[in-house]
């Protein structure tokens, strides 16, 4: 069973033994009744350590991003602090690139800065300023988004490995965007993938959550052991996640598993509609510039053209001003104005004022003219119509 969107229905999920119900069923449990003390039934014993429809998820996730271990969060947030949480100690420093997520900026900077972890923010596009910023035996992480949040950069992640692990750190790539899908960063040479599989794994907009997937036989860096006493990455991150806590409940994995199942069709239909809507915007005269990775004009369209399948649902585009930017996202009637992106319905929204606030007067700051466009699976003529009226 090697194919994506095979795998992305069957692994993990055999029919139920008991009923031959085809969908994995929700274990909608905490507990679970133990023969004597000691022996849970079929191993089972408390839904933080382990529940069965969690599980079928973190398999089905494992196996889409050909990965070794999955395992299914509270969110994106949640996955990124378990797997740094799992890796760092005080005194390491960490490489991120000068575009990602806010959220994940906010977490390294101020949640792990305050427990010591300094950080090196370097352009995602050069491979030679990431290899430069990497401090041999110091530097426990190169974190990667690619394509970025909400720039949409392209980051070379086999250069980024390689720079990596010259100076014995890991590579980590935050594959929401693309999908695993329409990327697999761990065949590139990253050692673990995280998600906010609340973007397009979900799918729906109904469901908060986030994955850390790790790759074959990875371990720790810099001669680390774990808490077991070895040097699993794995086994370090399945320590964590029980040991703080923040897993995904079972319904929460249900719904997951449920659109993890359509993700191909849906991102072949979101890249389809996303690169039309560049393609439309790029002539368009109150449009300053089109950033997708899919367009001929963006630097990291060839490196995109390598590495990924198809360049994704995201659209940003830069306008006059912030006021042009901010009648945009007030002006349209499909696209909804609202946080958040991958869902099957189009969204549109201001980062610098509102998912990337937490990055304002930083490296990582976003242009206040920049308004970036979730582009969903509706009709594509519906689309166009509605950013024609909005923009004119
Ligand atoms: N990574 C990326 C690229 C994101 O866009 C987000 C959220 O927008 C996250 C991580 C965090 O995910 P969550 O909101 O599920 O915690």
């Amino acid at each position: 069973m090697t194919g994506f969107a095979t795998q992305a229905i069957h692994a993990g999920q055999e029919p139920d033994p008991l009923t031959g119900a085809v969908v994995p069923p929700l274990y909608q449990v905490s507990t679970y009744r133990q023969e004597s003390v000691g022996r849970p039934t079929g191993g089972w014993e408390y839904s933080r350590s382990g529940n069965p429809t969690r599980s079928a998820l973190q398999d089905a996730l494992a196996a889409v991003e050909g990965g070794e271990h999955g395992f299914a969060t509270a969110s994106g947030l949640a996955a990124a602090d378990v797997l740094l949480r799992s890796v760092l100690r005080p005194g390491d420093h960490l490489v991120l690139p000068d575009d990602a997520y806010g959220g994940s900026y906010r977490l390294i900077a101020r949640v792990f800065g305050a427990w010591g972890v300094e950080h090196t923010t370097v352009p995602v596009d050069d491979p030679a300023a990431i290899a430069e910023a990497v401090i041999p035996g110091r530097t426990a992480v190169v974190w990667l988004e690619t394509p970025t949040n909400p720039v949409l950069g392209i980051a070379d992640i086999r250069a980024a490995a390689d720079a990596a692990h010259a100076g014995g750190a890991l590579l980590v790539v935050d594959n929401t965007f693309a999908t695993p899908y329409l990327q697999q960063p761990l065949a590139l040479g990253a050692d673990v993938v995280v998600h906010s599989t609340t973007k397009y794994v979900g799918g729906h907009s109904d469901v908060v959550g986030g994955a850390v997937v790790t790759g074959a036989g990875v371990r720790l860096p810099l001669g680390r052991s774990g808490p077991d006493g070895t040097d699993g990455l794995a086994a370090a991150v399945g320590f964590h996640l029980n040991a703080a806590g923040a897993v995904a409940g079972p319904f929460d994995a249900w719904l997951t598993l449920r659109g993890l199942r359509t993700l191909a069709v849906r991102m072949d239909r979101h890249s389809a509609n996303a690169l039309a809507v560049a393609r439309h915007l790029e002539a368009h005269p109150a449009v300053r510039q089109v950033l997708y990775p899919g367009l001929p004009s963006h630097p990291g369209h060839a490196l995109a053209g390598r590495q990924m399948r198809a360049a994704g649902g995201i659209v940003s585009v830069r306008l006059a001003d912030e006021a042009a930017a901010l009648r945009l996202t007030e002006s349209t009637t499909v696209f909804t104005l609202a946080e958040s992106l991958g869902g099957v319905e189009s969204l549109i929204e201001h980062p610098a004022r509102m998912t990337h606030a937490s990055v304002a007067g930083t490296a990582l700051a976003v242009p206040d003219d920049l308004v970036r466009l979730s582009v969903g699976i509706e009709d594509i003529v519906d689309l166009l119509a509605d950013l024609d009226r909005a923009l004119g």
